[in-house]
């Protein structure tokens, strides 16, 4: 553990690291839904957006002083995805999205258009691999080929990495050089695929500062993100990037679940 880090930054505890690890298991397990038609999400008419409030007007967020969560979206891009952007968009509401490097090449357009619109590109892996199960080696190849994916596509450099499972040990972290994030409410979207339940575990367990995990591989939990956004707006949130929301920096090869004060 790192002694030098502020209090608005919190380590994971490795029981966490356990349950998380073990809640995420089944995210990539159930068969890849149908693409569904999708219909436009535009947000409300008159819904005071963060760029009202000061998130894309220029001034950028104080995460120290505001209401902020950082809503993740992993193991994706996917059928569901540009649903979701149209979505954050009619809200103004950024995100960080923790790709998977083989799914890259197929969602140029996608991963190019998050950029654009203000959203962070994390690297979730190559292929969902176990890191804890490699060699440093192995982990190395995987992040390498993974931001390369990204960079070629988006032109841009994964700020953060989050591990699959949430799962890491010490020989996977001294070969990652990128910070590491994991999350402290775990909406388990995978697990009940249903809109509301998705919405009610969110606006329950999310506080400030929060690093909220959903997987937007679901066409459940995409269902689900107008309603989040609603309701955490009227709890007074700002929505903004992973790299936002730990507002002091982050160091590489550090490990943080949350910014919660
Ligand atoms: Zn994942």
């Amino acid at each position: 553990m790192n002694a030098t880090l502020s209090p608005q930054r919190t380590f994971i505890r490795p029981a966490v690291a356990l349950v998380s690890a073990l809640s995420a298991c089944a995210a990539l397990a159930a068969p890849a839904a149908a693409a569904a038609a999708v219909p436009d999400v535009p947000g409300p008419a008159g819904y005071p957006t963060s760029a009202v409030v000061g998130g894309l007007s220029g001034e950028p967020l104080d995460c120290a002083r505001l209401k902020c969560v950082a809503l993740t979206f992993d193991d994706g891009p996917g059928a569901y995805t540009d649903e979701l952007l149209d979505t954050l968009a009619g809200y103004d509401a950024q995100a960080t999205f923790y790709v998977l490097g083989s799914k890259v090449a197929h969602h140029t357009d996608t991963l190019q258009r998050m950029v654009e619109e203000g959203h962070e590109v994390g690297n979730h892996s190559w292929d969902h691999a176990d890191l804890a199960t490699l060699s440093a080696d192995a982990v190395e190849k995987d992040m390498e080929r993974t931001n390369e994916a990204i960079r070629e596509a988006t032109g841009t450099e994964p700020a953060t990495m989050r591990p699959p499972y949430g799962s890491l040990d010490d020989t996977a972290r001294s070969a990652i050089d990128q910070p590491m994030v994991l999350w402290d409410v775990d909406t388990l979207d995978w697990q009940s695929r249903d809109a509301d339940t998705v919405t009610d575990v969110t606006l329950d367990e999310t506080a400030p500062g929060s690093v909220v995990l959903f997987h937007d591989i679901h066409e459940s939990t995409v269902e689900a993100v107008p309603a989040v956004l609603k309701g955490l707006h009227r709890q007074g949130y700002h929505f903004v990037t992973v790299d936002e929301l730990f507002s002091d920096g982050m160091e590489p090869g550090d490990l943080y679940t949350d910014a919660r004060l």
